[in-house]
């Protein structure tokens, strides 16, 4: 894993986790395309990263595949390392790698419950704690993470996944505070139902049903999410901090 450091004053970096599929190869490639040099971080399916991290190549940008599980403290500090080793400074952190794990409350397993929160929140939390020791240093970086609806209204089913998305939604405003007079803001994105494999593992009856209620009648694709990423990463994001954008078709209006 290397990467040619002499462009790196010339192209700002992004590492987006859980980028290998979904929502977050949309985001990378997206901020790829905008002039971000990318970082792919994924958890297991590194053919899927380094197939983005070609086509991304081929459309003229720059990428590189990072394999790191954001919910274990030491891959996160590998990851730091080789940052670090590589002198990478970055600029943007999306903090998009998560799971699902939904069963019925009283069913609801510890290792659901567990597994959730180990990666949706404290995942958050790692990445986030490893990545702005160097946004302090420079007095500059942005934050963006990648939360759901879920964190807001009720979801029945989802008590792990509502709790991890709702407590991101609130470290956001607690950091939002306390980093603004570094120069780094962050904000999170809220989807409602976004077409990847996470629909997929949803109930399929409960999804056609629920599908009915947004007022758009239909999912988002996942370049519609990575449309408003890339807006809160650009310079045209100058002042918002704390906030929670969401993409829903209406869902939770
Ligand atoms: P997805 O298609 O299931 O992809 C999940 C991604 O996260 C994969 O790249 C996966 O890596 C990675 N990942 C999972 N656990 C990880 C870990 N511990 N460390 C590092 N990477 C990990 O999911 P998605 O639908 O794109 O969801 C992306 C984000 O959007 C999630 O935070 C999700 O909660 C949120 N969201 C999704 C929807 C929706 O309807 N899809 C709605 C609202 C919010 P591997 O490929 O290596 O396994």
């Amino acid at each position: 894993m290397s990467l040619d450091t002499s462009i790196q004053l010339e192209r700002p970096v992004a590492l987006v986790t859980g980028a290998s599929r979904g929502i977050g190869r949309a985001i990378a490639f997206s901020l790829a395309i905008s002039g971000y040099r990318v970082i792919v971080n994924y958890r297991s399916n590194a053919e899927q990263a380094d197939s983005l991290c070609s086509e991304i190549a081929a459309a003229g940008g720059e990428a590189v595949a990072l394999q790191g599980d954001v919910a274990k403290a030491a891959d996160v500090e590998a990851m730091n390392a080789w940052l670090t080793r590589e002198n990478i400074y970055v600029d943007v952190l999306v903090n998009n790698a998560g799971v699902l794990r939904d069963n019925v409350f009283v069913m609801m397993s510890d290792a659901q419950w567990d597994e959730v929160i180990d990666t949706n929140l404290k995942g958050v939390f790692l990445m986030s704690r490893a990545i702005v020791r160097g946004m302090i240093e420079k007095r500059r970086g942005k934050i963006i993470n990648v939360v759901s609806i879920s964190g807001l209204v009720g979801t029945p089913a989802q008590a792990n996944y509502a709790a991890s998305k709702g407590g991101v939604i609130a470290m956001t405003r607690s950091l939002a505070k306390e980093l603004a007079r570094y120069g780094i803001t962050v904000n999170c994105v809220a989807p409602g139902f976004v077409e990847t494999d996470m629909l997929g593992e949803m109930n399929e009856r409960q999804l056609t049903e629920m599908l009915k209620l947004v007022p758009m009648k239909r999912a988002a694709k996942p370049e519609e999410v990575a449309n408003l990423v890339q807006f809160i990463a650009s310079g045209a994001c100058s002042y918002m901090t704390g906030q929670t954008l969401v993409i829903d078709g209406g869902l939770s209006v």
